[in-house]
């Protein structure tokens, strides 16, 4: 699932693209995955990109904001005059307009269209005045680069008992990291993802936080990682799968100790890689 760098990527880019448009139509092919009435949205000309965690919005010059979420399989795909013959991914699988386009917003200048294989993303209609109480917003916890300091972090962790993997990738205790990063900042700060928690010592503490922050940069610089269906809105793909530290390195070699390859079990239904040589 896209995570705080894809997203973030996605936010930029819808940024550059729609800002100052306004919208003229939409198009609802599949009502599961849309809610609310998109009639609202009509006229509204794009003020505003916002990302919290893992959610996009879209604020309108009319007090109404897209919220967004693509969960596994959801793309937004740009194109207008900025972009218009661009090479478009494989991973947009049925291209744009295709079988899997469940909605497609037009602009005075230029088309967005979402795509979702697996459809479990969605798109709703609120109020912008509205947007920072949505329940998945309001719990959501603060944000590296955001609102996430070295001390709350520290509180974080002692609080819990569970295996610090899981507490990094709870949305509600931190929001944004999710497995690929989660995994990739155990592995740099050297911290078994089994640990528990609240065990991490204050230097260990301090290591991860800095791990994080540059796992996420690292992120950010390469435009996220298309491992499942991520793409960008210009159409491209990420480039950090080609770039993780354990994620994904199953029986490779350990890049810091080269002594111990990398190891792949699971831990809360989700894949995890680690070094049993480096990871303590
Ligand atoms: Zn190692």
């Amino acid at each position: 699932m896209p995570e705080l760098p894809e997203v973030e990527t996605i936010k930029l880019q819808l940024e550059k693209y729609l800002k100052g448009k306004k919208i003229t139509s939409i198009e609802v092919r599949n009502r599961k995955i849309f809610q609310g009435d998109e009639k609202k949205l009509i006229g509204g000309k794009v003020i505003n990109i916002r990302r919290f965690g893992k959610v996009t919005t879209i604020d309108l010059s009319n007090g109404y904001s897209i919220l967004t979420h693509v969960k596994l399989t959801g793309q937004y795909i740009y194109r207008g005059p900025e972009i218009k013959n661009e090479i478009l991914s494989k991973k947009v699988i049925g291209g744009i307009p295709g079988p899997h386009t469940h909605v497609i917003f037009k602009f005075d200048k230029g088309v967005l269209y979402y795509n979702d294989v697996r459809r479990f993303g969605w798109v709703k209609v609120v109020k912008t005045s509205e947007v920072e109480t949505e329940p998945l917003i309001k719990k959501l916890g603060p944000e590296p680069f955001k609102d996430l300091t070295s001390n709350l972090f520290s509180q974080i962790l002692s609080k819990s008992g569970r295996p610090i993997k899981l507490v990094l990738m709870d949305q509600k205790m931190l929001g944004g990291v999710g497995n690929i990063y989660a995994n990739d900042a155990l592995w740099l700060a050297k911290i078994n993802p089994k640990r528990k928690s609240k065990e991490l010592t204050k230097d260990e503490q301090q290591e991860l936080y800095k791990a994080i922050l540059d796992v996420l940069k690292s992120g950010l610089k390469y435009g996220g990682a298309s491992e499942l269906a991520f793409v960008t809105p210009d159409g491209k793909e990420g480039e950090y799968q080609k770039h993780t530290l354990a994620y994904g390195n199953e029986g490779k070699l350990c890049q810091r100790c080269k002594k111990e390859k990398i190891k792949k079990f699971f831990l809360g239904g989700r894949g995890t890689y680690f070094c049993s040589s480096c990871q303590k």
